[in-house]
């Protein structure tokens, strides 16, 4: 699996700036995920607060190919997202538990950024996301509508008939 590893000791200057490259590979091989493509360009700055605090800051843009929730086909979503942690020396164990921070065992050299990476470029993903209304695979479109039961159709209550159409048909009789 690749890595993108940060050297964490033997900064000379304060402020390093790195750039990596995620795809849909990357992304997928840790878990499967929507994702079905995409080209991704991270740039990362890291500045160093003290000997064991580093600040993080990522800058994502690039895209991803994802499946329409409409048609289910190919479409392009462009990324474009940051993400800023701090990365603190501390203990012996990781501990992500702090929202914006990661405690890392104080001993560690290097830092994978990649899940950090792939996690921040993930979560730049639209929970609905489809095709601009009228630009969905036709096709698909016709054969998902003969199939599936529309879900916010099937969540309404049922409505209840104002008369009961048995009754109504007897008072027609009587008149
Ligand atoms: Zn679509």
């Amino acid at each position: 699996m690749t890595s993108f590893n940060l050297e964490l000791r033997g900064y000379v200057s304060n402020k390093e700036t790195f750039e990596f490259h995620l795809d849909a590979d990357y992304i997928n091989s840790i878990e499967q995920t929507e994702v079905r493509g995409g080209s991704v360009d991270v740039t990362l700055t890291m500045t160093r607060k003290s000997e064991d605090l580093f600040a993080l800051d990522m800058v994502c843009a690039g895209q991803l190919t994802v499946g329409c929730d409409r048609c289910l086909d190919d479409m392009t979503l462009p990324v474009n997202t940051q993400y800023q942690v701090t990365v603190k020396m501390q203990g012996e164990e990781f501990d992500d538990s702090t929202d914006g921070v990661l405690v890392v065992p104080e001993g560690l050299t290097r830092l994978d950024v990649g899940p950090l990476m792939r996690d921040t470029v993930l979560l730049s993903i639209p929970l609905v996301h489809s095709h601009p209304e009228g630009q969905c695979n036709p096709q698909m479109s016709q054969l998902l509508e003969s199939m599936i039961v529309d879900s916010d159709e099937s969540r309404e209550p049922e409505q209840e008939p104002a008369t009961d159409p048995r009754w109504d048909a007897l008072r027609e009789l009587k008149d």
